[in-house]
């Protein structure tokens, strides 16, 4: 196992993959066994990395993962078949505010299309269980987000925004709290806000 991660973390250098920063993924990978996480749905599986990291946790463990990219895609398989977790990971190939997706889920992991991510909350946050939790990753888009005096391109400027906007929409949720933490390229991890009921 651990070959084949040297050798996925050796390809996203070399094909300029983005797959998680290990100080987040050892961050996140604590996280989902402190919470008992069993169910995971993952939006942006790139080459299958952060999948296999995840599901090598635990025997139980069941991930439902979107890729819309033709090449990662058939990467991610491979990846997957070599693991031999292919019974716990079911890789789906598609765009994630496309697809339909059945089921509920311990976690959802938004890592996909930075400018989209407000779209993919709202449209999976209905998946996830009670106690669950959404964990967003890169929102500090390598250091970008924090330092808007950098020089940055027009694009980059507008994604950077883009995130930003998704900060204050989370932050504002009114269904759910949010906490950010500063590890890997910045996460953020979202829980439903316990609603008291006074008769
Ligand atoms: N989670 C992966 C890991 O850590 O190993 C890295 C995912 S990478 C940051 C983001 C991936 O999301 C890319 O491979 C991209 O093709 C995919 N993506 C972007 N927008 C998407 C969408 N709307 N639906 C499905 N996949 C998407």
């Amino acid at each position: 196992m651990d070959k084949l991660i040297e050798e996925m973390e050796r390809y996203a250098r070399e094909y300029d993959i983005p797959i998680m920063q290990k100080e987040g993924l050892v961050f996140f990978q604590k996280l989902i066994v402190e919470n008992h996480i069993k169910s995971i749905l993952e939006i942006g599986s790139a080459i299958g990395y952060s999948a296999i990291q995840l599901a090598r946790l635990d025997p139980d463990m069941h991930i439902v993962t979107i890729e819309r990219d033709d090449e990662r895609y058939v990467k991610a398989v491979e990846n997957i078949d070599k693991s031999g977790l292919k019974n716990q990971i079911e890789l789906i190939h598609g765009d994630a505010l496309e697809v339909d997706i059945d089921g509920s889920f311990d976690c959802i992991f938004i890592d996909a299309a930075k400018a989209q991510y407000i779209r993919f909350f709202e449209k999976y946050e209905k998946l996830l269980k009670e106690d669950g939790i959404i964990v967003s990753d890169n929102l500090s888009f390598h250091g970008y987000v924090e330092h808007p005096e950098r020089k940055m391109s027009r694009s980059l400027r507008g994604l950077v925004r883009k995130i930003k906007n998704y900060i204050v929409y989370l932050e504002n949720h009114e269904k759910y709290d949010t906490l950010f933490i500063n590890e890997g390229d910045g996460l953020a991890i979202s829980r439903k806000k316990k609603t008291n009921m006074v008769e």
